[in-house]
């Protein structure tokens, strides 16, 4: 398949969804981060083609805390943030926390994004919340009520326009890099509400998840761990 060379000139850098969790865990030891001492967890899309990259977790640190709803977006609030960290391990008065955050896009061996397969699929799209959005632009009308019945598109809709200029169309990717932006912003806000750094250091590590036509991948994004209250960038 001709994937690699297409992501190659889009991205630059990629991996291979385990490799990229197994870096991350490797360039989280050497500031003292184990599958021992440390809780993971993980932001993404609910879609079922998302969820390979939560067993890499699984297999490196262990189960990891879910936070994830449609297209990845961060909705789990400060609630969803004290429980995790009350469940973090303990270690000579030390927590430690691996936040993961992904938006993620299917992109065909002919350069369609959004394109993929499913099972018994020949034509299917990822993400299809944000696609969905994006017809709702295009068509240059959106309704941002809040909708009980579909609370978590609602959110995304009202978060990610937040996002764009007014009357902004933006491509499929463009959309799915400015919701990586959205997570990790929303992600950071409650986490410096909740986390309290003097007991704890935590790594926060994003990226776009591509759905190729045979594997997933992993394009890195900003990396980095606070230690001691000092942030410092992990290279993946
Ligand atoms: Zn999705």
């Amino acid at each position: 398949m001709l994937i690699k060379p297409i992501l190659d000139r889009l991205f630059g850098k990629f991996y291979k969804e385990y490799d990229f969790i197994k870096k991350s865990y490797d360039a989280l030891k050497p500031f003292g981060f184990t599958d021992d001492n440390a809780i993971a967890s993980v932001c993404l899309c609910r879609d079922e083609i998302s969820q390979t990259v939560r067993s890499h977790i699984e297999r490196m640190w262990g189960e990891a805390f879910n936070f994830s709803s449609l297209a990845g977006l961060f909705t789990a609030g400060k609630t969803g943030m004290k429980a995790f960290i009350s469940h973090a391990p303990n270690v000579n008065g030390k927590e430690r926390y691996v936040f993961y955050a992904f938006s993620h896009i299917a992109i065909d061996e002919n350069e369609n994004m959004g394109a993929c397969k499913r099972k018994g699929l020949e034509k299917s799209h990822a993400c299809g919340a944000l696609c969905l959005f994006l017809n709702e632009l295009s068509r240059g009308k959106i309704n941002i009520r809040l909708d009980e019945e579909d609370i978590e598109e609602s959110l995304l809709k009202r978060r990610l326009l937040r996002e764009l200029k007014y009357g902004e169309i933006p491509d499929l990717l463009t959309l799915t890099k400015i919701t990586l932006k959205a997570i990790v912003k929303d992600l950071e806000n409650i986490i410096e509400k909740v986390v309290d750094a003097k007991k704890a250091d935590y790594a926060v590590i994003s990226g776009i998840q591509i759905h190729g036509p045979e594997e997933n991948y992993i394009v890195p994004d900003e990396s980095y761990v606070i230690v001691d209250r000092e942030r410092k960038k992990l290279e993946i």
